[in-house]
Parts: structure tokens; sequence; C-alpha cells
């Protein structure tokens, strides 16, 4: 029989899930499909209980249902430190992941950038940037978080060394305000934006100027439409390795299939999925 999986948010239509999961089940010849679905926060409770009722295989959260779902899952560890859900697994009851962390350092490590015992300036402080701190401290780097609002900065600086501590992990963690970043890039071996700046319609926005761009530099920009942005063609011109958004979205999409079917995720037909949807 079909096994059913599914993405919830509101709005959902532009989610990219579909295609990229469905493009991955084609390519193994498994008997699954993918499919997106409104859904309101007062409606996920019964959202979850009923696929699970109807034996979907799992879900994906996005926006905004990531934070009100951990109150109807069990939680794996980073999950309920960060607070937030985006993959739901129904194998073995109803367990919680969050794959936005392991997804971004994935996608270095593709480009041949490992994050344990490298310097990491994360800029952003909002969701994504929450998901990548936890995970990258976790996994051995260390952490300085820039945020144009400096105490939300200071907030997840705070809540990101206490939940790595109670797992037995105390890297470096610091929180700066944008003006700080000249001074901090100089010691940092990546820099990822985890803003929205950058972002479609606003391509001619970076959040670093080009001057601070060096070769050894590795820059992520978590942004995926446009592909390159402003900041990725900069960084490419200055000689610094370069790690496109899109990535992540395919490794967090690769992360929660391989929860699901232990099978190893086809990621090369799940870029080309998602890439052509977004043309
Ligand atoms: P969010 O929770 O709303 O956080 C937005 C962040 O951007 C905050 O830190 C905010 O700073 C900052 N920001 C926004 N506009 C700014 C500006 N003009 N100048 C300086 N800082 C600005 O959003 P999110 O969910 O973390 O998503 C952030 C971006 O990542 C979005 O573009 C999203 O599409 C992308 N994303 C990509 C992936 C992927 O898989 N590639 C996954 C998730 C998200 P303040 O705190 O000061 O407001």
């Amino acid at each position: 029989m079909m096994k059913v999986y599914a993405v919830l948010g509101d709005p959902i239509s532009h989610s990219k899930s579909p295609a990229m999961h469905n493009a991955a089940f084609g390519a193994l010849g498994m008997p699954c499909t993918y499919h997106a679905f409104r859904v309101r926060p007062s409606d996920l409770k019964d959202a979850i209980y009923g696929a699970k009722a109807l034996g979907f295989g799992g879900l994906n959260l996005t926006i905004p249902l990531k934070e009100d779902a951990l109150k109807y899952v069990e939680p794996d560890p980073i999950a309920a430190r960060i607070g937030a859900v985006n993959t739901i697994d129904f194998a073995d009851g109803i367990t919680g992941h969050n794959t936005d962390g392991i997804g971004a350092m994935h996608a270095l490590e593709d480009a041949g950038v490992p994050v344990a015992g490298r310097n990491i300036l994360i800029i952003g402080a909002g969701g994504a940037a929450r998901a990548i701190a936890f995970q990258f401290g976790y996994s051995g780097g260390d952490i300085v978080i820039a945020n144009r609002t400096k105490e939300r900065a200071d907030r997840l600086a705070r809540d990101v060394r206490g939940g790595l501590s109670e797992l037995g992990k105390t890297p470096s963690i610091e929180s700066i305000g944008l003006g700080a970043i000249p001074e901090k890039i100089a010691d940092a071996d990546i820099l990822i934006n985890a803003t929205s700046i950058g972002m479609h319609p606003n391509i001619d926005a970076t959040p670093v100027p080009a001057g601070l761009l060096r070769p050894g530099l590795a820059v992520f920009d978590i942004v995926y439409n446009p592909r390159r942005t402003r900041l990725l063609l900069e960084a490419e011109q200055k000689g610094a390795t370069i790690v496109e958004g899109v990535r992540m979205l395919v490794h967090q999409g690769a992360e929660a299939f391989l929860i699901w079917t232990g099978r190893e995720p086809p990621v090369d037909v799940m870029v080309e999925a998602v890439v052509r949807e977004l043309r």
C-alpha cells in the first residue's frame, strides 16, 4: 500500500518539499507519496493525531507550527532545547526532530567544510539561526551570534549555552550587535547569513560588505531565493568558499527522509527537484 507523507503549514502553497520528496521516492522506486496541507495552529493537534491514526509515514512542519508542535510530540534532546520541531516520525509513538541545524551542517560538509573546532559567525537570531547555533555548538563549533536586535542575540546565546551544558557540551557562545562584525569576522572560519537580508526582492542587500570577505573563509548564505545572493557572489569574487542555501533546504529534507525511511536519501535528485521548482 502507498505510504503517505506530508508537510503542514500556513501558508503552504510555496513549499518545495512535495517536489523534493516525491523525486526522492521516485528515484528509489519506493511506494510513497508526499503532499502539502494547509493547517492552522488551532488544528495542529488533530492533524498530527489524525495523520498517525491514518498510518502516515511522517510529517514535516513549517511556519507557524514548528513551536506549537512540541506540545504534541516526544521531542529528541536537541529539538526540545531548540524549542521547535520540523519533522515528526510515527515509527515509535510520535517523535519530534529538528533537522534544520543538521541540514545546515551537511550543506557545509558537502563543500568540504567541517564544523567541529571552527569559529563560526552567525548573523541572525531568528528561528533558523537558533537551530543552527544549537546544532553547530553541539557538534563542537565555537559560535558568535550577531544580530540587529542585540538583546535577541544575547537571549539566544544564553539559551544555547544553557541548553548545551545540560547535554554536557560547553562551546564558546558569544553575542554581538551587527556593528561588531568587522572585528569578529577576522577570527571566523565560517560566516553564516541566517537573516532574510538579500532575499528576493531585495537582492541588492548584503549583510557584510565585500571588503570583509577573504580567501580561507567559508561563506554560507541560507537564503535560497535567489540561489546566488549578493553575499555569495561577492564572497566568490574574493576567493572564499561558498555554500548555497538550497543545499540546507535539501539536506534538512534528506535528514527527515533518513529518519522516516532508514534509506540513504538521493541528495542530488532532491537538489535537482528543488532547483527546478525555484525556476
Ligand atoms: P526569522 O525568525 O523571522 O528571523 C529573521 C532574522 O533576520 C532576525 O535575526 C532579524 O533580526 C534578521 N533581519 C531581518 N531583516 C533584517 C534587516 N533588514 N537587517 C538586519 N537583520 C534583519 O526568520 P528565519 O525563519 O530565521 O529565516 C531567516 C531566513 O532564512 C529567511 O530568509 C528564510 O527564508 C531563510 N531560511 C532558509 C532555510 C534553508 O533551508 N535554506 C531554512 C530556514 C530559513 P531582528 O531580530 O533584529 O529582527
